[in-house]
């Protein structure tokens, strides 16, 4: 979007205007251009999305002008009848927050995704779940007279929530919320003078909250008819920073438009949307944390704990290749002596392992569960002093012909001494036969 005008601000919505009763799939008519700005802007039109070769700048009635049009009326309620009838006109032209009321699907992506032009929606940023305290502050340059209306604002989703408290400070740069008025062209998405966006916020963690300064603003309690009222456009754009959407339901604060005059609060949808942002947010966290309380349990043995050791199959006979590769396996238990350090701990090991040293760190340990089948037993196996031991095949359980580029080789499946069924590896059958001849029988 460039930086529209005045002027051309106000042919576009009388082109939108004259557009009543206008043209069908198929036709042309001027000012349809202006139309596919419009939905395009507020998400409801994506030629990306297409396989037709449409475009915003033709004038032409296409099939994915008129989708977007019974998308859109069917948003606000109308009678989706894809045609530019009087109701959907009228709604079009009303007054409005600058931010889409659907985001964009990117052609050829399942999951919804943002299309870049729509600055709004950076990656969806949440604020921690357990962040209950929030700072808001006005920038240096703003109207004093329009700081009672947002206060009340913050107010009002401190009491609907019971769970926001938010504290005004000075410091406009370091504030988590950041308000200001700003005009036309202003670094991020412009504003466009009188009527059409009347403000516009960013979804979080970013914090900004802009509304134009051109518009007729009302501060007080009542509101006359040619104004907008700041304190419910500052409630529903603060909706926006804690990651609320547009709303289809025309009385929740939410809803997009917005009637000079009119005074509106926080309903029951809005509520709803906040409460379900902070469910998702607790039950990720909770997630999380049960998530680092299980891994830090894994990683603290107090004195007195019996824990496994890893012991590494040894690649000596048969060098295990990446994809025949078998996994470590554990021996003990052992008691733990002693915490070494942060990340250590020494065991009290058996005269049969006197040869190893007795401190390991915390990533060759493991707790010993009731039901350990990774654990060996110790009389079973030989670990040298770097916790390798031979792992021996048992049978061969299968064969068959590998076909590589000049010729074929046969290959065998071996069965690994300390290994569950499923645990198997496919070997070369020469190799195998060289080393363990008495695996072949045949
Ligand atoms: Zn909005
Ligand atoms: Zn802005």
């Amino acid at each position: 979007m460039g930086n529209i005008g005045n002027d051309a601000k106000l042919s576009s919505i009388d082109s939108i205007k004259q557009l009543k009763g206008c043209c069908e799939k198929g036709s042309k008519a001027q000012g349809l251009h202006q139309l596919k700005l419009y939905l395009s802007r507020f998400g409801y039109l994506n030629y990306q999305n297409t396989l037709d070769h449409g475009n915003t700048e033709d004038e032409n009635f296409d099939n994915e002008l008129e989708a977007a049009l019974k998308s859109y009326q069917d948003y606000y309620r109308l009678n989706a009848t894809g045609t530019l009838d009087g109701p959907t006109i009228s709604q079009m032209v009303k007054p409005r927050c600058g931010l889409p009321d659907k985001k964009p699907y990117i052609h050829g992506s399942k999951s919804p995704r943002i299309v870049p032009h729509f600055k709004f929606f950076p990656p969806t940023f949440r604020w921690p779940a357990s962040k209950a305290q929030y700072t808001y502050a006005f920038s240096p340059n703003y109207p004093a007279k329009h700081i009672p209306p947002v206060d009340r604002a913050f107010n009002q989703w401190a009491i609907g929530t019971h769970f926001f408290k938010f504290s005004k400070i000075p410091d406009f740069k370091h504030a988590d919320l950041k308000i200001s008025f700003e005009k036309r062209k202003h670094g991020d998405v412009d504003f466009d003078g009188p009527g059409l966006t009347l403000a516009h916020a960013f979804a979080p963690t970013d914090g900004r909250l802009h509304f134009d300064i051109e518009e007729s603003w009302s501060d007080g309690p009542k509101t006359d008819y040619m104004s907008f009222d700041l304190e419910s456009a500052a409630v529903h754009e603060i909706g926006h920073l804690f990651g609320l959407d547009h709303s289809d339901d025309p009385n929740a604060i939410m809803f997009a438009t917005m009637d000079p005059g009119v005074k509106k609060g926080l309903n029951a949808d809005d509520i709803k949307g906040i409460k379900r942002i902070r469910e998702r947010l607790r039950t990720a966290q909770s997630r999380q944390k049960s998530y680092a309380d299980r891994r830090r349990s894994d990683l603290e043995f107090q004195v007195g704990d019996r824990v496994l050791l890893k012991v590494s199959p040894w690649k000596g006979v048969i060098r295990f290749r990446k994809r025949g590769k078998l996994g470590p396996r554990y021996i003990g238990p052992f008691t733990v002596l002693a915490r070494v350090g942060k990340v250590a701990y020494r065991l009290e090991l058996p005269a049969v392992l006197g040869q190893i040293h007795s401190t390991f760190h915390v990533s060759q340990l493991r707790k010993c569960l009731a039901d350990e089948t990774a654990h060996i037993p110790l009389d079973d196996i030989q670990v040298d002093e770097s916790l390798n031991y031979v792992e021996r095949p048992v049978a061969v359980i299968d064969r068959k012909v590998k076909r590589l580029r000049r010729r074929e080789i046969g290959i065998v499946k071996v069965q690994w001494q300390h290994r569950k069924g499923s645990e198997w590896t496919w070997e070369p059958e020469a190799e195998m036969r060289e080393h363990y001849p008495e695996l072949f029988s045949d």
